[in-house]
């Protein structure tokens, strides 16, 4: 955070000062955690579902905290705890990373870039953060930081030596993103996809497309909307930016859509290849530059279009195509269970990408699954497991969605299909309706039946993906079965 005084905090959030000298100058952490408090720490006073962050005040000061923000004054021993008395502690967050923001901008030369889309924002995120902090200060988010305490929160984490800013914002309604973008005003924004993901949440996959076009619509004049071009609802925002937005767009296709037009600044990639371990290889072209053969850490052929998304951010904020091939093919970005390979003692490969599910992600991910079990001039061909749970937050879309996973995986050949859960079990019917597929599909209801049958068939070469989303335990079947904890 830029160093502020407690009168101009007090200012910022439109709040009222208890207990501390107004010029008392603050410039270390915010936090919202009161178990990660440090020395001269703001911390900020949340009204939760199930408690209330101000019942943690006295703890935070005791432990180095040197303001609270909250919504009531708390006192210790009878006195009075520093404190800035808000209406809302959560609105108050954001409207300090705000003030911190502008104050950045005016001060130094900090450039904002926010991220959102159905798949893929946390994948960007971090593969653009490597691609900027290899050249300047950069500060981007843990995890899927993506709403309106984790975007303020990491906002807040710039200083006055920070180049980049790298957000993953997520929308889970309609004005989400216009609220976190009005708060940060990116310079770059990237519309990745709109998919049905959370469509359960919006009910529409034009509510989610609108939900989503908020972020672009609120780009200024000078700031640049990278788009997908690839994607029919993330191109027609083209339609909602403002007069001297500049767009980029990215597309991995070999002829590109009609609506890009030959001024148009674009990002390919072209001749897409995917090897048996998963790895995916193509041309990157940048305007104006080309480079063959970029072969991705990062495994799945559905990162090329993260990989040129993020190419795209670092081509904006001026990094080269050299810098940015080195960086695509060493930067594995992954956290765990994200499409996470661990060779098993047992000599079984396990892909656990079971931290979320959704119909595009799973589709990925089983399509990946066979491309490594199809084999090429290095490797034989090996059996292929499934391991499916369910896709949540589908809403009517639900049924259908899952049968069409199921017909997936009779299409992509998978050896063996176990799927877990009543939920998940219309991808079993699907798969068990085609015919001979009745053999190699089967339904558990928990994770502790699917174990017992894996245990009994896998064998060494064999390669397994647990794919689900949070809850459905799968993640930790998949470190049970890849023999790490
Ligand atoms: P969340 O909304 O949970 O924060 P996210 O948008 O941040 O999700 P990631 O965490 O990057 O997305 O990826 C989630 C899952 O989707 C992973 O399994 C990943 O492999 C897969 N995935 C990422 N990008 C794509 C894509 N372009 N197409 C299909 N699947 C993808
Ligand atoms: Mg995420």
């Amino acid at each position: 955070m830029k160093q502020l005084s407690a009168a101009e905090i007090a200012t910022a959030v439109s709040g009222e000062l208890y207990g501390v000298d107004p010029e008392t100058k603050l410039s270390a952490g915010v936090v919202t955690d009161s178990r990660e408090i440090g020395p001269g720490d703001i911390y900020i006073a949340r009204r939760g579902e199930s408690f209330d962050g101000i019942e943690f005040a006295a703890a935070a000061v005791e432990a180095g905290a040197a303001l609270i923000i909250g919504e009531s004054v708390p006192t210790l021993d009878d006195a009075t705890l520093p404190t800035v008395l808000v209406s809302d502690a959560t609105e108050a967050l954001g409207q300090l990373a705000k003030h911190s923001i502008e104050a950045l901008r005016e001060a130094g030369e900090i450039t904002v870039i926010a991220i959102t889309g159905s798949v893929g924002k946390t994948t960007v995120k971090d593969l653009a953060a490597d691609l900027l902090a290899g050249e300047a200060e950069t500060v981007w988010p843990p995890n899927s930081y993506n709403n309106e305490v984790g975007v303020p929160l990491t906002a807040l984490r710039a200083g006055e030596s920070t180049r980049f800013l790298v957000l993953e914002m997520g929308a889970r309604s309609i004005g989400n993103l216009a609220y976190l973008t009005s708060l940060v005003r990116p310079d770059i924004a990237v519309e990745l996809a709109v998919g049905t993901a959370h469509s359960g949440v919006f009910g529409s996959i034009e509510n989610t497309a609108r939900a989503k076009a908020e972020l672009v619509e609120s780009l200024s004049a000078g700031s640049v909307a990278i788009l997908n071009a690839d994607d029919s609802r993330v191109s027609a925002m083209r339609e909602v930016l403002s007069p001297g937005v500049d767009t980029l767009w990215f597309s991995q296709r070999e002829s590109l859509p009609e609506w890009v037009t030959t001024e148009d600044s674009v990002v390919q990639g072209t001749s897409i290849t995917t090897d048996s371990s998963g790895h995916a290889a193509f041309t990157l072209n940048l305007p104006g530059q080309e480079a063959r053969d970029v072969r991705l850490a990062l495994i799945g052929e559905h990162h090329v279009g993260n990989a040129l998304a993020s190419a795209a951010i670092a081509h904006a904020c001026g990094v080269g195509v050299k810098s940015i091939v080195t960086t695509l093919s060493t930067s594995s970005a992954a956290s765990r269970w994200r499409m996470e390979l661990i060779d098993s003692p047992s000599g079984v490969t396990v892909l656990n990408d079971a931290y979320n599910a959704n119909p595009e992600s799973m589709r990925a991910s089983l399509k990946t699954l066979a491309s490594m079990g199809r084999g090429d001039e290095e490797s034989r061909p090996r059996r292929t497991f499934a391991v499916l749970g369910e896709m949540l937050e589908l809403g009517d879309d639900s049924i259908s969605a899952h049968s069409d996973i199921g017909e997936l995986v009779v299409r992509l050949n998978i050896t063996r299909t176990i799927v877990v859960g009543e939920g998940a079990k219309p991808i079993f019917n699907a798969a068990n309706l085609e015919g001979s597929w009745g053999n190699e599909a089967s339904w558990v209801a928990t994770a502790a039946e699917a174990k017992d049958l894996l245990t009994a068939e896998l064998t060494t070469g064999d390669i397994v993906l647990f794919k689900s989303s949070r809850d459905a335990g799968l993640r930790h079947l998949g470190d049970d079965i890849a023999g790490v904890s």
